[in-house]
């Protein structure tokens, strides 16, 4: 939880829809838009990590289903979030942040191993850390490392940008005119509702560890840095 001396941190989702603007490789409109929102919150004091997906390249469930080994398939969905974490550093750096990447699977000539401590020393210094690769194991997702790395690093909450949605909703809005936001709900009426906001493993861990998660829309002007600054927008899920 933030109390007031201490700085505020922050674990960022950024999916691989986000990096693709709904399309296979890489929108750089879109990633550079987010990177200057993501330097807004930053040059104000907040220490931001962020977490890549990397559907926007492959999903091992999709390549399992045309024919590719699972965890192989899985592996290549990996890499696809490093090819995310580099673009993003990319236009990090042309605003003029200092950024790590580090990745679950070892690449020394484009990032770092993922070492906790190291992560936690440069959001001290005021890097943006971007961690890649997702866990480095098949068979995990995106949404569930977030947790996870916002646990080991100690963020005050993780932030779950969405493409599409602003929130987290009573019924599917693209399918229920009548669907209502819900300001804030707990992470047991998420996971027994099954209101697809992440996978349920991703959502047991952060019940299971007391992890508040933040579901917002990307889309918006602004609205990472709101989220980023603590704004109250989407919907917050806490227990
Ligand atoms: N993946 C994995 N282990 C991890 C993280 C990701 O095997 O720890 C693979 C998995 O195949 C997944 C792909 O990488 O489908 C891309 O990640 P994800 O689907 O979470 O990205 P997003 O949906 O956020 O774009």
């Amino acid at each position: 939880e933030h109390t007031g001396d201490k700085p505020r941190r922050v674990l960022l989702k950024l999916s691989g829809e986000a990096f693709g603007g709904g399309a296979v490789g890489i929108d750089t409109h879109v990633v550079r838009r987010i990177a200057g929102e993501i330097v807004t919150a930053v040059d104000q004091g907040v220490q931001v990590a962020i977490v890549t997906g990397g559907g926007n390249f492959f999903r091992g469930a999709e390549l399992q289903q045309a024919g590719i080994d699972r965890s192989r398939g899985d592996y290549m969905g990996m890499l696809g979030t490093v090819m995310n974490c580099l673009a993003l550093q990319d236009f990090l750096e042309q605003e003029g942040k200092a950024t790590r990447v580090q990745t679950a699977i070892t690449m020394g000539q484009v990032a770092e191993p993922y070492i906790p401590l190291k992560a936690i020393r440069h959001l001290e210094k005021g890097r943006v850390v971007i961690f890649g690769a997702g866990a480095g194991m098949p068979y995990f997702s995106t949404d569930t490392v977030s947790i996870q790395r916002s646990l080991e690093i100690h963020c005050d909450e993780v932030l779950m940008g969405k493409n599409g949605v602003d929130g987290v909703y009573t019924a599917d809005p693209r399918k229920h005119a009548d669907a209502k936001r819900f300001a804030s709900l707990s992470y047991e009426r998420a996971l027994v509702d099954n209101l697809a906001v992440m996978d349920a493993s991703a959502m047991a861990m952060a019940r299971d560890n007391d992890q508040r998660i933040r579901v917002f829309g990307l889309e918006g002007e602004g609205n990472v840095t709101r989220a980023l600054l603590g704004e109250q927008i989407g919907t917050l899920v806490s227990s």
